[in-house]
């Protein structure tokens, strides 16, 4: 495999430490950075990521609290619970898990976070301030695969950059931190027509659809730097978008899966909660 692989574990584990020894410093001057995270309902995956972030947190030394509720949770008592935790002083980050369980509503839940605390960055105020370039939370998936670029010395400024998927919390959010990084950026997305037309072109290429292995060799322009963040069950296998074989082959740099944009996520959720935390020490 020529081409140079991104490991995404070891550099998210490099960047815990960095995480780690903030965190230590931010509480020699009295302040121990806190993570809410609301959980409503008993989706499976839901309670796995959960207790995924938990341990991270754990682990860097950031207070995480979870607050779990049942199913039948109304939506005026999710809003109440997200606005004490608005109010909570100890509270840097607040994190409301998805999918909501039905009858919720994820638009209304994730409008009551103070954007100052809306460490997953879904906030519309957060969203905005990254279209107008101005400071805010970044959501944590996009993120991470910009500090895997950046990280790996790949060079963003006048290249050709490809995203495929237009989701709010992946692909449009991609668009636009590569877009203020001087690449010019093309957003693709299910209604493309010829879509190798386009990934042949790119000297950056993220795919974020959730479809296994739909990027093929033949659809990697020699040398570009592909992410992959597509996380797809195949039997007992996990698999990304890109077809890791056949792509590594053409490509100068890939980020696998798993291992790759993953274990970014939980980093950049630790990295917001801290800057959250970093402007408190600096208030109080
Ligand atoms: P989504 O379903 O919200 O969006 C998928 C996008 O893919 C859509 O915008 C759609 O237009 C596009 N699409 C669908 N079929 C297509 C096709 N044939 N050609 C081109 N575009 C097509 O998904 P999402 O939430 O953005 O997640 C995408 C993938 O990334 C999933 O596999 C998900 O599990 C994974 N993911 C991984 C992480 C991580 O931490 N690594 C985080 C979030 C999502």
């Amino acid at each position: 495999m020529p081409a140079i692989l991104i490991d995404g574990k070891a550099i998210a584990a490099q960047i815990r430490k960095e995480i780690k020894a903030e965190c230590d410093a931010l509480k020699e001057k009295g302040v121990t950075p806190g993570l809410a995270v609301v959980l409503a309902g008993e989706d499976p995956a839901s309670q796995i990521y959960v207790r995924n972030k938990e341990r991270a947190c754990e682990k860097t030394g950031i207070r995480s609290t979870v607050i779990r509720l049942s199913g039948q949770t109304t939506q005026l008592q999710l809003e109440e619970i997200i606005c004490s935790l608005n109010e909570n002083p100890e509270v840097d980050g607040i994190l409301v898990q998805l999918p909501l369980p039905r009858g919720l509503s994820e638009a209304k839940a994730l409008a009551k976070i103070d954007p100052a605390k809306d460490v997953d960055g879904f906030h519309a105020r957060n969203m905005g301030a990254l279209v107008t370039g101005a400071s805010g939370f970044v959501p944590c998936t996009p993120k991470g695969c910009m500090e895997l670029i950046r990280r790996a010395g790949v060079p963003v400024s006048g290249k050709e950059a490809v995203v495929i998927g237009r989701s709010t919390i992946v692909g449009k959010p991609m668009a636009l931190l590569l877009l203020n990084e001087n690449a010019t950026v093309t957003l693709c997305h299910s209604k493309t027509a010829d879509l190798k037309a386009h990934t042949k072109r790119a000297d950056i290429l993220v795919a974020a659809v959730g479809r296994p292995e739909m990027i093929t060799g033949d659809m990697i322009k020699p040398g570009a730097a592909v992410i992959d963040v597509g996380i797809n069950r195949v039997g007992d296998k996990v698999v990304g978008d890109v077809c890791f074989a056949e792509a590594g082959e053409a490509a100068g740099f890939i980020t696998p899966v798993p291992g790759g944009v993953g274990p970014m996520t939980i980093a950049m959720l630790l990295q917001n909660t801290l800057e959250s935390a970093g402007r408190r020490a600096q208030i109080g």
